[in-house]
């Protein structure tokens, strides 16, 4: 940064075009740098959300679901999700808090119609597809050693699914006849 008089000129690095550009500013304004807190680590593990390589939570879908994690019923805003000023931290706050709500104002939860079932009979209780959900939708009824799944959790991802070793647990809509079906008609 270079001043003269009440000129000030900033020379920047753009990264597009790989030299150095110099900006003339009518005012300067410096922002601290922010970092994520060093607990994100732990809380994300604990809500099973996913967070960025520098540590912030991230939501669902930059442009479709900005203020949703990938789960029903967790929501983000503000500095959890990523530096911001307090304009966009009240307006994402507001959007997270209307989501909030209008998940809580229907009475009733529907689950998706692709979650998955388990047949019991084949269930070992081995709980690989309790390590496999990255939404805590499977446990094991410790007492009849079989897994269950809790359906509204459930968001029909299918990673239970695939990594049940005997075939146990299998997805609405795409149980292994099906998959099997649709390769042969592809293939023949
Ligand atoms: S991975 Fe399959 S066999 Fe093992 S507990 Fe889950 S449903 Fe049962
Ligand atoms: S399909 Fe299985 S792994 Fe995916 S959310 Fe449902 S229970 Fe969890």
């Amino acid at each position: 940064m270079e001043s003269e008089g009440e000129k000030i000129t900033v020379t920047a690095m753009d990264h597009v075009l790989q030299r150095n550009i110099k900006i003339d500013a009518d005012l300067l304004v410096l922002a601290n740098g922010m970092e994520a807190r060093k607990d994100n680590l732990e809380l994300s593990q604990m809500f099973k959300v996913p967070i960025n390589n520098d540590g912030f939570y991230l939501e669902a879908h930059m442009k479709l679901r900005p203020v949703d994690f990938a789960a029903d019923g967790l929501y983000l805003c503000g500095l959890a999700h990523g530096p911001k000023n307090i304009r966009s931290t009240i307006a994402q706050a507001n959007a997270a808090s209307i989501r909030a709500v209008s998940l809580l104002s229907k009475g009733k939860l529907e689950s998706l119609g692709i979650t998955v079932q388990v047949d019991t009979e084949l269930c070992k209780g081995c709980g690989i597809c309790v390590a496999a959900c990255a939404y805590g939708a499977r446990v094991i009824d410790e007492k009849k050693r079989v897994a269950l799944v809790r359906e509204v959790l459930c968001q029909g991802c299918g990673a239970c699914a695939v990594a049940c070793p005997n075939g146990a647990t299998q997805q609405k809509g795409f149980e292994k006849e099906q998959m099997l079906a649709m390769i042969d008609a592809a293939l023949f």
